[in-house]
């Protein structure tokens, strides 16, 4: 038992593969270490920079070393921010120092540069290289970094050399400590970019103020509580938002909004800044590092009310937080699908029960689970059944794409015979939209030219050397792209089975859609927003300004386009393949669909005229379909309810997914089957009787990237029972070099 007089704390390194260690804290450092603060401490011959997760009074170890030196002035991660992190830590089956990673930015994470230091004394068994090494460093007015010194000494046994001179005592090599970046002003030039429009005074509606007083009340009497706005598009949602965030400033608290993608809405941001002026801190992953540095500064420092981010902003550094809310909380795009996987919007609502205040998550096609939640009282739901100012929600109609007579135009051999399906409906519709001098919307969720090219004679498919996909053709470009790992090769009409000319482009994609509008509206202004026509920093931004000025008739796009934009000039949407979606072998297609539906039709009829919606689809009986039609989210729900519990899908179950991986597909699939059996023999114990194993077998891309890649589907009515079978499969998985394990709890994406 040891026992320092300044006690001790439990220092994490932020690094996935490191557990918190002991330090002792000496008496000189204990008045102004805090909890959440970043420490110098030894870690083996280095120094390391770590973070304080809490302090012990004493420990069993029998040698503990002392922290060196405390970086920060203030803490970085206040107590709640480090109790969330730990609970992400323990509920995504991962590590602490792999959650600090996600949620410290680079500069207060990256390794501090390692400097050499000269010792006094003559060393005499010094080699050649050695000495000279020492010459520069007695020559030198400052002690250099490793990397500066190798860069002199270009010399393949560099490391060798100082490494021996560090063991015989000649020099010290350790981390040069970086202190907290002095208080650095936001850009003002960056805020006065953006002009914001003037604000519209209006009073709420009935139903807006009801909800509104139900959220500020709960602001009021304090504590969690989590609510749900359902309202449709167009509803008023966010005008709920600003204002419940301006009562917790009142109150003298912060907020959080997340949204799933910020260059998307940048009208959102305009409306933070009328409101808060000067007060508003952005976090996304789309600002530079040095932006980020100045934003996260701005919110650990408490100079802003409100922070506006995507995903990762769930962990801002925010402190007296009063109250969280997650736009779209539908969104895939709050699922992290790689490294940590966590969502951002279950994560919202545990910081609310951790920080002890009101959630507030908002959508017009809740997830499922969400409005599982509102329906069992979890939540308490906030409904807005009407448009502002009594819009009507739009006209929808599909259009039976298998009665495509229309559609089969003769084109001549050898040249493009993939065509966009524009049913005779959809043209007239927007042909007359632009003679009205109306915007019109056109939704088609697949990038590039043709979704694939074949060759007519044998039928080869043209696929990705790495990933067991077919290549996306882009003609502008001139290229064939694989979408999942970015391979990309010139494009040629070449079979290289035939050796003939008779590649052909095959299904249609947004470029050509874009295309064949030129086409059909001579004159009109035509422009994509999808992800090759938005690559450049601001393009996006630019594009989305243009289409709410009314400079963009028709606007092309894929699910980017279905996100919350108001525009009130778009009287027409048209989805041109409605099934894209709902063929995705996923038990969340017929959710997903409905949601990129309804979203995109929402964007219609926004203003004084009414909207149309047009549905193109191959399967106009699927049940989604009727309830886009009608606008009717609570039967959609109900009859995907029922699909669910049949099936014994979320929100009737959990899920744990477990991915192998690795580049020998033989040694995958081993692996693979090891862990399935692994994992049935553990089920026969009574306390995980009620998990379901599903699999082993290939994912559907069952290689990626390189890597192959086999599946585990567990499944359990016990959240903790799940994850304690998935944390023992964790450890008891047999290491193997070459295979990799992934676990996705609460998975999403399962290809
Ligand atoms: P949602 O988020 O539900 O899609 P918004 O909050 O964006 O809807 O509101 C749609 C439009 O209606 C916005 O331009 C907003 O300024 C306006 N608006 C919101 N509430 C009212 C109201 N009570 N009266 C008039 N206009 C409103
Ligand atoms: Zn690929």
């Amino acid at each position: 038992m040891h026992r320092g007089k300044g006690g001790f704390a439990q220092v994490i390194v932020p690094s996935p593969l490191k557990a918190p260690l002991t330090y002792e804290v000496p008496p000189d450092l204990s008045d102004r270490l805090q909890v959440g603060m970043r420490v110098a401490v030894p870690f083996g011959r280095r120094t390391v920079t770590g973070l304080v997760l809490e302090f012990v009074a004493e420990t069993r170890l029998e040698k503990v070393k002392k922290i060196l030196e405390v970086l920060d002035e203030q803490p970085v991660l206040n107590s709640s921010l480090i109790r969330l992190c730990e609970w992400t830590a323990k509920y995504y089956l991962s590590s602490i120092g792999e959650v600090l990673a996600t949620v410290l930015p680079p500069h207060l994470r990256k390794e501090t540069p390692r400097i050499v230091a000269l010792n006094a004394g003559k060393f005499p068994q010094c080699g050649g290289l050695q000495e000279k090494i020492l010459a520069a460093l007695r020559a030198g007015k400052t002690t250099p970094t490793v990397k500066a010194l190798a860069r002199r000494f270009f010399d393949t046994g560099f490391y060798r050399a100082l490494d021996g001179l560090e063991k015989m005592g000649a020099v010290n090599i350790r981390e040069r400590a970086t202190r907290q970046a002095r208080k650095t002003r936001l850009n003002p030039a960056a805020q006065e970019a953006i002009e914001p429009p003037v604000r519209r005074e209006f009073s709420l509606t009935a139903e807006q103020g009801r909800a509104l007083a139900k959220v500020n009340d709960r602001l009021a009497r304090g504590g969690y509580e989590p609510f749900f706005l359902y309202g449709v598009t167009g509803s008023g949602k966010t005008e709920i938002y600003l204002r419940a965030m301006e009562e917790a400033r009142r109150a003298g608290k912060r907020s959080l909004i997340l949204i799933p993608e910020i260059s998307l809405t940048p009208q959102l941001l305009d409306r933070l800044h009328e409101r808060f002026p000067g007060r508003v801190g952005v976090l996304h992953s789309a600002l530079t590092p040095a932006e980020r540095r100045v934003q996260w500064q701005e919110v650990v420092r408490g100079n802003v009310d409100v922070v506006l981010g995507a995903r990762s902003a769930v962990f801002a550094p925010i402190s007296e937080l009063g109250l969280l809310v997650v736009d779209e909380e539908h969104d895939p795009s709050y699922k992290q699908e790689e490294g940590l996987r966590y969502n951002a919007r279950d994560l919202a609502v545990v910081r609310a029960k951790l920080v002890d205040c009101p959630v507030l998550l908002g959508s017009a096609t809740p997830a499922i689970e969400s409005f599982e939640n509102c329906r069992s009282g979890r939540y308490t739901l906030l409904e807005l059944t009407q448009r502002v100012e009594q819009r009507p929600l739009p006209e929808a109609i599909t259009v039976d794409l298998r009665e495509k007579t229309w559609q089969n135009r003769k084109s001549p051999a050898g040249k493009t015979t993939a065509a966009v399906p524009l049913s005779p409906l959809l043209k007239d519709a927007l042909q007359e939209n632009l003679a009205r001098g109306l915007q019109s919307l056109i939704f088609l969720n697949r990038r590039g030219f043709a979704n694939f090219l074949q060759c007519r004679l044998c039928g080869f498919v043209l696929r990705c050397g790495h990933c067991s996909v077919a290549m996306t053709f882009h003609r502008a470009r001139q290229k064939v792209l694989c979408h999942h790992c970015g391979a990309d090769k010139p494009a040629s009409d070449q079979c290289p089975t035939c050796g003939q000319p008779t590649l052909l482009p095959v299904g249609a994609g947004t470029e050509q859609l874009e295309e064949e509008l030129r086409q059909l509206l001579p004159g009109a202004r035509v422009a994509r927003m999808d992800r090759d026509s938005t690559g450049q920093r601001g393009s996006q931004e630019k594009l989305i300004r243009r289409w709410e000025k009314g400079e963009i008739d028709v606007l092309v796009g894929t699910q980017m386009i279905t996100k919350g934009h108001d525009v009130s000039g778009v009287t027409l949407v048209g989805a041109v393949l409605a099934d894209l979606s709902l063929n995705v072998p996923d038990f969340r297609a017929a959710e997903r669909t409905f949601q990129l539906l309804s979203q995109v039709a929402g964007r219609a009829g926004r203003g004084r005229e009414p909207g149309r919606v047009i549905i193109q689809t191959y399967n106009p009986e699927h049940y989604t379909f009727a309830h886009v039609l009608s606008h009717d989210y609570k039967g959609f729900f109900a009859a995907e309810l029922e699909f669910r519990r049949a099936l014994s899908y979320p929100p009737f179950t959990r899920l744990a997914h477990l991915r192998c991986e690795g580049v020998k597909a033989q040694e995958v699939e081993a692996k693979a089957k090891l862990l399935g059996n692994w994992l049935r023999e553990q089920c026969r114990q009574p306390k995980y009787s009620g998990i379901e194993v599903l699999g082993p077998a290939p994912a559907p891309i069952n290689k990626l990237r390189g890597r192959y890649r086999w599946q585990i589907l567990l499944k359990g009515n016990q959240s903790a029972v799940l994850l304690g079978l998935a944390g023992e499969a964790q450890s008891a998985a047999p290491r193997s070099s070459g295979v990799r394990l992934h676990i996705d709890v609460d998975p999403y994406n399962m290809l």
